[in-house]
């Protein structure tokens, strides 16, 4: 019954976008008018979970809106959720990777028995913008030993071509903005 209610919605209407925020001239898009409607919110995370293959050991979402969309999707899925957060937030022994801002630099972090040789993955974040994010979130889980089978979307921001700076990591995104 429900599953009819979200084949119906049209998750991606509950996007919106804010101009010049948080600064002058960036689009932010705003996930959460999707986030408060039931139906959108299953919709768009029943979409994601078809893009995750059946040898996948676990999601690994990123601080701090792909852990809202990561542990959504490892539920749905039966799967746990790693979540590689920003410095000092894990409280065990972790490993690091910095990557580039716009202006300047900026590190993410995982606890370094997250995950072990041979685990797979599939990465979540909402958005996909330059790939510095994703990208560094690939080389912690990597660190470990552990394989990148693909990286998952909500958006992608289609003209800064960040699926290059994932070098050869299979991208979808499930919504396109060119
Ligand atoms: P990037 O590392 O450049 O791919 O940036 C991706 C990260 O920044 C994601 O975690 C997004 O949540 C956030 N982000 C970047 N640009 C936007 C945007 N225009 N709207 C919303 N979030 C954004």
């Amino acid at each position: 019954m429900s599953a009819k209610i979200e084949d119906q919605v049209r998750w991606q209407d509950y996007i919106r976008d804010i101009p010049d925020f948080p600064k002058p001239g960036i689009v932010f898009k705003d996930i959460t008018p999707l986030l408060a409607n039931g139906d959108a919110f299953a919709a768009v995370v029943s979409e994601l979970a078809c893009h995750v293959g059946s040898d996948v050991d676990a999601i690994v979402g990123i601080e701090s809106r792909g852990f809202i969309f990561g542990a959504a999707l490892a539920q749905q899925l039966g799967l746990g959720l790693i979540t590689v957060r920003k410095p000092g937030k894990l409280p065990a022994d972790v490993h690091s990777v910095e990557y580039e801002l716009e202006y300047g630099v900026d590190r993410l972090e995982i606890h370094r028995d997250a995950l072990s040789e041979g685990h797979k993955v599939v990465i979540v974040d909402d958005l996909l913008a330059t790939g510095g994010t994703a990208s560094a979130t690939a080389k912690l889980v990597k660190k470990l030993g552990a394989e990148v089978e693909g990286c998952l979307f909500v958006i992608e921001l289609s003209f800064l071509n960040g699926a290059n700076a994932l070098e050869g990591i299979p991208v979808h995104s499930l919504m396109h903005v060119e």
